[in-house]
């Protein structure tokens, strides 16, 4: 795929072809280990485009996998030792079949060997086998862009296809499920199935428009229907400031205010000022969190339509209505995604938005190509005015799912 628009700006992280990625960790897996691996997989980072806080009330989002992504090497053993070993910040760990589990092991090594546990615990495979895993990335961590499940659907696809497991589309939501299992119960961490299944299941080119309510998911075109338009994400690069807990005392008002109301309510067919004057029946203090709901779920129906009559540009106002959206009504955003929202739309950007849960991560604009260095240097200058962390930026094309390299 071409992201050839992407690296002209010297700013723009470049990314690195699946070969290259793949070599990194071969290598770090022949350094560690002393051998080689059976294969490498890698699997994307995802942004989302629109629908954020609704993944866990059944609405509809429409993330898009990321041309940086992870590359895991892998080697079954017929032993039961697990050794983890990333290219990344992270040691390395090293432990037994048995000490993996719910809550254990605590750090990285809780996402690359927790898969492998989830996916015997949901009879994926027929137990979890001793395993050596090397792990290089391109995704930054925490940014928002999902590296936990870039690592995790690349080790899942990896098992899956050393033990014979289908990996067609059906056999990709299975591993999608079981990768949320490793996050949510190795792992701990409360996320919903967004970021696992377009990882796995997107399409290179296309957005993914997946229905959280029944789990469907369609493709829509996204890259190159209207060339004189790109998507960018600004990676603030600023600290999680989490108001610890933020994210799930967030979702715990977002899902108290939907089960007051009708599901048919919530999937109304009506204009955002409908939708605003609908979310005034609620109790008091979940009225905010619901007309989010109610108004991102229009947002989305109206971007996926506009989306497939091809006018990319109506896109731009629902991001930055999402955004205001997530900053006022849920009280997500964060100074550094706010003020790169803001510098964005300010230098001509056709519309930005903070993109996953919140209190900090990254922005997605959208912009005129011509534009992007006039936008990135605004991004740059806004941050350093007011003394925050370099952005970051990066090309938001769409790439193809999770795939086997060698
Ligand atoms: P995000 O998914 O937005 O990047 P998370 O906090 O969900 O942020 O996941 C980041 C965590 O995932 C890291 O702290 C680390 O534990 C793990 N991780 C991701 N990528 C790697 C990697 N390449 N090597 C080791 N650990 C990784
Ligand atoms: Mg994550």
């Amino acid at each position: 795929m071409s992201v050839s628009w992407s690296t002209r700006p010297h700013r723009i992280l470049p990314p690195v072809s699946d070969q290259v990625l793949a070599d990194h960790a071969s290598a770090a897996f022949a350094e560690a280990f002393s051998d080689a691996p059976q294969g490498v997989w890698v699997a994307p980072g995802r942004a989302n485009l629109i629908g954020e806080h609704v993944d866990y009330v059944g609405g509809r989002v429409v993330p898009f996998a990321l041309p940086y992504a992870t590359a895991v090497a892998v080697r079954i053993r017929d032993d039961d030792v697990v050794r983890c070993t990333s290219t990344g910040p992270q040691p390395d760990w090293t432990g037994r079949v048995g000490d993996v589990g719910p809550g254990s092991p605590a750090g990285w090594a809780g996402y690359a060997a927790g898969v492998v546990w989830a996916m015997a615990y949901h009879d994926t495979i027929a137990r979890m086998p001793g395993i050596d895993i090397a792990v290089s990335s391109t995704v930054p961590q925490g940014a928002g862009l999902s590296s936990s499940a870039a690592l995790e659907c690349a080790v899942a696809l990896g098992v899956a296809e050393l033990s014979g497991v289908a990996t067609d589309d059906t056999g990709r939501a299975v591993l999608a499920r079981d990768c949320a299992t490793a996050e949510n119960v190795v792992v701990g961490a409360s996320t919903g199935l967004m970021d696992q299944s377009v990882s796995l299941r997107a399409r290179a080119g296309h957005a993914m428009v997946l229905d959280c309510a029944v789990g469907g998911v369609d493709h829509v075109a996204l890259d190159g229907v209207n060339p004189k338009l790109a998507l960018l994400v600004i990676n603030t690069n600023a600290p999680h400031r989490l108001v610890e807990g933020g994210y799930g005392r967030c979702r715990a008002l977002v899902e108290q205010a939907c089960a007051r109301v009708d599901r048919r309510v919530l999937h109304a067919v009506g204009d955002v000022q409908d939708m605003v004057d609908l979310a005034t029946l609620g109790a008091h203090h979940l009225r905010r969190p619901l007309r989010h709901v109610l108004t991102e779920f229009r947002r989305v129906d109206v971007a996926v339509d506009r989306l497939r009559a091809g006018e990319l540009a109506a896109v731009g106002p629902l991001l930055t209505a999402s955004h205001r959206s997530l900053r006022n009504d849920l009280q997500v955003s964060s100074v550094e995604l706010d003020l790169a929202v803001e510098a964005a739309v300010g230098a001509g950007a056709l519309g930005a938005r903070m993109i996953g849960g919140g209190f900090g991560g990254s922005v997605l604009a959208l912009t005129e190509v011509d534009r992007i260095p006039v936008v990135a240097e605004t991004v740059l200058r806004a941050a350093r005015e007011a003394g925050m962390p370099e952005p970051r930026f990066l090309a938001a094309t769409c790439a193809a799912a999770a795939r086997r390299v060698y």
